[in-house]
């Protein structure tokens, strides 16, 4: 069922019909009247001084119930074609959304030249890829990709659209979901599907951590939510299977951007992204100053990984906020997290409590970063690391002799 107008409340000021974004509203002369590209957006639903226009509540109920959106899809943020590492750990939990809502996971995208996108999702369970090319999407510009996505999005109806909190999901995604007149939930850590009413369940910590807020879009579609990089976890590939492709050309006045692209700097050489490393080892403020770090330098570079760091030692100025780990740093998804100094206050485990494995050093037995270690080492850092780094350096040495 959809929207529906109360012809005897209806006063004709026409506001309605103004406001579509999608021209679904017409005087048929007989009263207002509704055809069939109205997305349900809710728009109209708003602007209505008399409330004559209401959306029953089973309008939004998926297709097979009678709704009208239907099918989970995940934002193709990419890079000149190459997508980013968190489409693949978003499609990781689309596909489990799809599957208890029983409809298609599909990718979108916008871009220029995006041939070799759909070669990327092979083996994945992906049915489509919606893409939306043309020149004037080459460089990315958030007025014009928002344009053409929010079009996309309104023709094909898509009930959950999935992108990741990356710095450009930040920017892009709320224009998106405002042009679609919806909600929109950021940073999720969690998203399930509701078995009794099909709605998304977004799940995402509020007041600093202290809370786990779970936020329903309940009557607008999509429902849109974000998800940072490393929270969730990709799916292994079975087979070659490529999805289908649909690519469409938008239209020169969705395209045109006020944004000029004058040049491009390459990141400062040393520069790392943390989020992307397999092994941290963060220092604290217990780690005492800035050489302090020096000591978890040498156990990261046994073990393969990066230094990371909580704000308090970044505060400090011993380190470089491009490292901080947390509720205002990055979060971080490693195979393996060393704790060194670290309270594990609940900023701090905002971004790293989804690690694989977590080892905690802390002189204070009673520090909460034990609660949530799956290893704790009781005692002061500067003598608990060097002999870890000692018998990191004999194992290496000892597997070297054996491969010559
Ligand atoms: C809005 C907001 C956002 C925030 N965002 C973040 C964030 O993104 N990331 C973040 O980390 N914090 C964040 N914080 C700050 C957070 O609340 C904590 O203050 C911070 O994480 C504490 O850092 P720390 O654990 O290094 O220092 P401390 O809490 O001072 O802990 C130091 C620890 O080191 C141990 N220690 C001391 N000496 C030694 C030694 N020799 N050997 C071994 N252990 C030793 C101590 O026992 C102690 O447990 C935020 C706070 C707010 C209010
Ligand atoms: S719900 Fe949105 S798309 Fe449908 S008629 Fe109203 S404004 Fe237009
Ligand atoms: S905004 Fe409301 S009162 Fe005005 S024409 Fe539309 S339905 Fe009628």
């Amino acid at each position: 069922m959809g929207l529906k107008i109360d012809h005897e409340t209806c006063v004709l000021c026409l506001l309605c019909i103004e406001e579509c974004p999608y021209d679904a509203l017409s005087d048929a002369g007989d009263g207002i009247s509704v055809g069939t590209a109205c997305t349900l957006c809710g728009a109209c639903v708003d602007v209505c001084p008399v409330d004559a226009i209401s959306i029953p509540a089973e309008g939004l109920q998926r297709a097979g119930a009678g709704g009208s959106h239907r099918g989970v899809w995940v934002y193709g943020e990419h890079h000149r074609g190459r997508l980013h590492p968190v489409v693949f750990e978003l499609i990781g939990k689309g596909a489990k959304l799809a599957e208890a809502l029983d409809c298609p996971l599909e990718v979108f995208a916008a871009g220029h030249e995006l041939e070799r996108m759909p070669g990327q999702l092979a083996g994945l369970p992906v049915s489509a890829v919606y893409l939306a090319e043309h020149p004037g999407l080459a460089e990315h510009a958030d007025d014009a990709h928002s344009a053409v996505l929010a079009r996309l999005i309104a023709d094909r109806r898509p009930e959950i659209v999935l992108a990741g909190a990356t710095s450009q999901g930040r920017s892009l995604i709320p224009r998106v979901a405002v042009l679609c007149r919806t909600g929109l939930t950021a940073d999720c850590t969690g998203l399930e599907i509701d078995a009794e009413t099909g709605n998304l369940l977004q799940t995402r910590p509020a007041f600093g951590g202290n809370v786990m807020a779970t936020i329903v879009t309940a009557s607008r579609r999509p429902q849109i939510a974000t998800v940072r990089p490393k929270v969730m976890t990709p799916l292994k590939r079975k087979g070659e299977t490529t999805p289908q492709v649909h690519r469409w050309c938008p239209p020169a006045e969705l395209t045109a951007s006020r944004v000029e692209v004058l040049g491009r700097q390459q990141a400062a050489e040393g520069s790392v992204n943390i989020a992307e490393a397999d092994v941290l080892v963060a220092g604290g403020s217990g780690v005492g100053g800035p050489q302090g770090f020096e000591l978890l330098r040498k156990l990261a570079s046994a073990l393969g990984g990066e230094v990371a760091a909580s704000r308090a030692a970044v505060d400090a100025g011993w380190i470089p906020y491009e490292r901080q780990v947390g509720q205002t740093g990055k979060t971080v998804h490693p195979d393996l997290y060393v704790a060194v100094g670290i309270s594990g206050a609940v900023q701090h485990r905002a971004g790293m409590q989804s690690s694989g494995t977590i080892v905690a050093v802390n002189s204070d037995p009673a520090a909460p970063i034990f609660e949530i270690a799956d290893y704790g080492i009781v005692g002061d850092y500067r003598e608990v690391l060097p002999p870890l780094i000692e018998r990191l350096g004999q194992l290496k040495a000892e597997e070297e002799r054996e491969g010559e």
